[in-house]
């Protein structure tokens, strides 16, 4: 089961550079900044009440991120939902018909397991199930 939007995940060239306008501009602290090795992508979080703004940004050519940016450039990249149990829920979505980007959990920022469901699914809205670690 869903339980609230976790993060809402924003694609930048250079979180440095991104900063200034959430902490300046609007307010926010961030928490930490986080590098997932993985998804060779650096992150930072910014609390927001219930919810965190993520900005993401690429550690190499190779991540997905460089893809996003060059293809789309800078902004919204994905929504995450948190849920109680990721396997459960992409299994769900799978078994919907939907398509997922990952049929197992992987580990994401702050040691979540998390799984993406294909954005041509989502309607252009690439979408992040994550569950508390
Ligand atoms: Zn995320």
């Amino acid at each position: 089961m869903l339980k609230k939007i976790d993060h809402i995940g924003i694609a930048v060239h250079s979180i440095e550079e991104a900063r200034g306008f959430y902490e300046q501009g609007l307010g926010l602290c961030c928490e930490r900044i986080e590098e997932v090795e993985s998804q060779q992508v650096r992150t930072a979080f910014f609390s927001l009440g219930e919810t965190h703004i993520e900005l993401l940004e690429p550690m190499s050519g190779d991540s997905p991120i460089a893809g996003f940016l060059k293809k789309r450039g800078p902004g919204i990249h994905h929504i995450a939902y948190l849920c109680d149990d990721v396997v459960q829920q992409l299994a769900q979505a799978k078994a919907e018909g939907y398509r997922l980007i990952n049929e197992e959990p992987v580990q994401g920022a702050g040691n979540k397991r998390i799984g993406f469901l294909h954005p041509k699914s989502s309607h252009g809205v690439l979408t992040e199930l994550c569950e508390k670690s």
